[in-house]
């Protein structure tokens, strides 16, 4: 079976360079808050082009914390996608802030720069976008420059693109601060739960310096609301560490394949999606969009490809979140969640499972 994601394949390939960063943090004996998780704050602001970087528990910390070091509280509104797996919209939540779900473009599945200018006379609080699947939301400088004007914060949701870049700028260096997560199936993942917020924002990155662990200003000393304990694991951060130089290498090998698929697949009932050649793509997930989709999958999986759904319900219809959001529609996003279909796309995919996905799509008789 070809996985969606196949982290055996993924750790056997690094296995000498996680092992030794598991063993300097054994022999060193420094475990929560340490050095390791210094050196990888320090080198991923300096790789995505910020002042800090602040190692949190994962990427839904992330979001929330962001959010809560921009100062947004209970009641305020917040503006985010509905395709995007509920993280950010999990985090406004944990905040007792309210979603403003934007539609999206059917082609990128991203929010648009028309959709934020709404949600901003709308009177939303702070503003969230995602680059979705990879690729980098190529309106986000003019989304940054406009919520910038108006006072209002932007926090790009880089979990699913690490390393894309615009004009020359990574993804993380537009907003005011953005997330990251580094869960082990992102295109820059751990051995476990791990995430971040990147921002160039002194203040900012010292509330959340400060959320991340009890609202400690020193040691056992409260003095900030809101808080938790989130902080990077000593562990992931040393492994990490080991794991961003690679990352570039990797980002190019998804592109590659996910190249290779757009240039192969036919078949008139698949649209594959628009697969950028430039470092604004790092195919972290490639999704077409088919309309008999779950026979589309019951086909791959006989042929032994798995394939997956991101994601089969939107944000606004979860049933936790049906009741108070029946008067919204959002016509691309319910229609995109009822068509796209996610084929295996991961640097440690041979040539030739790259080509057995490929024929299997082919082969559907629909
Ligand atoms: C994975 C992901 C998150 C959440 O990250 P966790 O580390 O799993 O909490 C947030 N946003 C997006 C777009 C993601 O893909």
């Amino acid at each position: 079976m070809i996985l969606i994601n196949n982290l055996q394949t993924r750790y056997a390939h690094r296995r000498r360079s996680i092992d030794a960063a598991i063993a300097k943090v054994i022999d060193r004996g420094y475990v929560v808050l340490g050095p390791e998780v210094k050196n990888f704050e320090a080198a991923f602001a300096r790789y995505v082009g910020v002042s800090h970087c602040i190692g949190l528990g994962n990427g839904t910390d992330a979001i929330e914390l962001a959010l809560r070091g921009l100062g947004v509280t209970q009641g305020d509104m917040v503006a985010t996608v509905a395709n995007a797996g509920m993280y950010t919209t999990t985090a406004m939540l944990a905040i007792g802030a309210s979603p403003h779900f934007m539609d999206v473009a059917a082609e990128s599945h991203h929010a648009t720069l028309e959709q934020v200018v709404q949600a901003v006379d709308a009177g939303c609080r702070a503003v969230v976008i995602t680059h979705l699947y990879g690729a980098a939301v190529r309106d986000i400088a003019s989304m940054a420059s406009y919520c910038h004007e108006r006072n209002v914060p932007l926090i790009e949701d880089c979990a699913q693109a690490h390393g894309a870049k615009i004009d020359g700028r990574q993804v993380g260096s537009f907003g005011r601060a953005a997330s990251f997560s580094f869960y082990p199936t992102k295109n820059l993942g751990g051995l476990g739960d791990g995430g971040a917020v990147v921002t160039s924002d002194d203040t900012v990155a010292n509330r959340i310096a400060k959320l991340r662990q009890y609202g400690w200003s020193s040691k056992y000393v409260v003095t900030l609301a809101g808080a938790k304990n989130s902080r990077l694991d000593e562990l992931q951060a040393s492994i990490l560490s080991e794991l961003l130089p690679f990352l570039g290498q990797d980002n190019a090998r998804r592109r590659e394949i996910a190249a290779r698929y757009s240039a192969s697949i036919f078949h008139p009932f698949v649209e594959p999606p628009p697969v950028r050649n430039d470092d604004g793509y790092v195919a972290h997930l490639y999704v077409i969009r088919v309309c008999n989709r779950d026979q589309l999958r019951a086909h791959l999986n006989e042929r032994g490809v798995a394939a997956e759904i991101h994601y089969p319900i939107p944000d606004h219809r979860q049933p936790l979140l049906s009741i108070r959001c029946s008067g919204i529609t959002l016509p691309i996003t319910e229609q995109n969640a009822q068509q796209t279909l996610t084929l295996p796309c991961y640097p440690e995919m041979t040539d030739e499972e790259v080509g057995k996905v490929i024929e299997a799509v082919n082969s559907w008789v629909s």
